[in-house]
């Protein structure tokens, strides 16, 4: 009688150790995939793995406290994401009239019509008054403020007098 319970409690044992350690090469398979999604580091990788392998259910637990927040994947697609608003932003223009949408290339508003860009005086591009130079050819728009004739006269005058 007793031999049959000594028996049930070690099959009883031996179950539970095998379903333990299943679950342990679960959980150190699964970091070790996870890790390889969110990581391209080797040593990150490994870490994380052996962490979770050594300390169990407590390295499961800090696996999920610490691991980067995007696989690689998702970080990917939203860089892409990203960089495609960007282009879009700076593609385009907004007209100051109509706040339009504007391509880069426009010269005219489509929308109602207003001159939004006027040719380089060089290569007869359409060019933005707030650009500095020409991107085209590199001309240079911008109109140097100093020596203006009107203000240079009378500070002569002021000095004479
Ligand atoms: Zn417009
Ligand atoms: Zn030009």
């Amino acid at each position: 009688m007793s031999e049959q319970v000594y028996e049930l409690v070690r099959v009883g044992i031996a179950l539970t150790g095998a379903f333990v350690a299943m679950l342990w090469l679960a959980l150190v398979l699964w970091v070790y995939r996870d890790a390889q999604s969110r990581s391209t580091s080797f040593p990150v990788i490994l870490l994380s793995t052996v962490l979770v392998s050594s300390t169990f259910l407590v390295g499961w637990a800090v696996y999920m406290l610490v691991r980067p927040r995007l696989t690689l994947f998702e970080e990917y697609s939203q860089g892409l994401r990203e960089r495609a608003e960007l282009l879009d932003a700076s593609s385009g223009d907004l007209c100051p009239r109509c706040q339009g949408r504007l391509q880069l290339d426009y010269r005219l508003c489509p929308n109602c019509g207003l001159e939004v860009k006027e040719p380089c005086d060089r290569c007869k591009r359409p060019i933005r008054s707030t650009w500095n130079l020409c991107p085209y050819c590199g001309h240079s728009v911008h109109q140097p403020l100093a020596s203006h004739p009107a203000h240079a006269h009378s500070e002569e005058e002021q000095r004479g007098a």
